[in-house]
């Protein structure tokens, strides 16, 4: 029996993909600006990445290919589930790993490490969409901010930072100007991740589920994360304090990679890893060539 035969293709009706396509088109014209639509129930929780999936099923068609990572990982339970949903109600679609060969992705917490081409879009799952919701409660008062692009006590939470901490301490959800006026909450992705928004050839989508609102970063966009001039943007930085070098992935060896860090179960040492398994497989791949050649 074919269950997905109880679906219309890619689960939502007409009608709400076609709604979800319209917010897209205008996320697109208007960059970084927040557009509200009516996030359906998915058969899983708000929270789950509903908001990703509803970009993934109002976009995919047959013939096309889809990526789903979370964390930067293919096989975690959370994609794993999101894939085969995914697969379930949308016969005549393929699903892969390699980053090269997804003309989707969807994504929590990572942008790859590879660079996304013009032919690809990326969505990503998004729990809060709004930057401005850690200085004002109010969302009518933020929609003004937003409006005015008055930025101003969010540049005081920053300098607040550099007060205490002498650095900006934010490590995700770094808040990020899109072409010049709205400054969007890029979602959980490491400040390693948002120099790649910056002129990506790719479109990249966010979808918030439970808030309902989907926002976009268009082709070939500037995309500037909120810094001062005497104190800059800093992306992680992972060098090892005790030797001076830069850390490299203890399974493929990169030196140039956003790492995880990991306690060995048997030394009880700390271990880095790629944390995008399809680029740590890549460079695995290429070492091998390279001990064989
Ligand atoms: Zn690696």
């Amino acid at each position: 029996m074919n269950t997905s035969m109880n679906y219309n293709f890619a689960f939502l009706d007409e009608y709400a993909k076609k709604e979800v396509r319209r917010s897209i088109l205008k996320a697109i014209a208007i960059p970084g600006y927040q557009v509200p639509y009516a996030s359906r129930e998915m058969p899983m929780g708000r929270g789950f990445g509903t908001g990703g999936l509803q970009l993934t099923l109002s976009l995919i068609g047959v013939g096309d290919t889809l990526k789903v990572i979370d964390q930067g990982a293919d096989d975690s339970v959370n994609a794993v589930n999101m894939r085969h949903f995914v697969e379930k109600v949308c016969p005549g679609i393929d699903t892969t790993t390699h980053t090269a060969d997804a003309d989707l992705i969807q994504s929590r917490h990572r942008i790859p490490e590879l660079a996304l081409t013009e032919k690809q879009i990326i969505a990503l799952q998004v729990p809060y969409p709004d930057a401005l919701v850690v200085v004002e409660s109010s969302e009518e008062k933020r929609k003004i901010m937003h409006g005015e692009a008055d930025y101003s006590r969010l540049l005081v939470k920053l300098y607040e930072d550099i007060v205490k901490f002498d650095e900006i301490t934010v490590s995700h959800r770094y808040p990020t100007r899109i072409n010049g006026h709205y400054v969007i909450d890029p979602s959980p992705i490491p400040r390693w991740d948002v120099p790649k928004m910056h002129m990506s050839a790719a479109l990249i989508l966010l979808g918030a589920g439970r808030e309902k609102k989907i926002y976009a970063v268009p082709p070939y966009t500037v995309a500037e994360p909120l810094a001062f001039e005497d104190v800059v943007f800093r992306v992680e930085d992972f060098t090892d304090r005790a030797t001076g070098e830069r850390r490299t992935c203890a399974r493929c060896g990169s030196d140039c990679s956003f790492l995880d860090e990991f306690i060995d179960s048997h030394s009880g040492e700390k271990i880095y890893q790629c944390s995008d398994t399809d680029y740590c497989d890549s460079q695995l791949a290429l070492r091998g060539e390279d001990a064989h050649g």
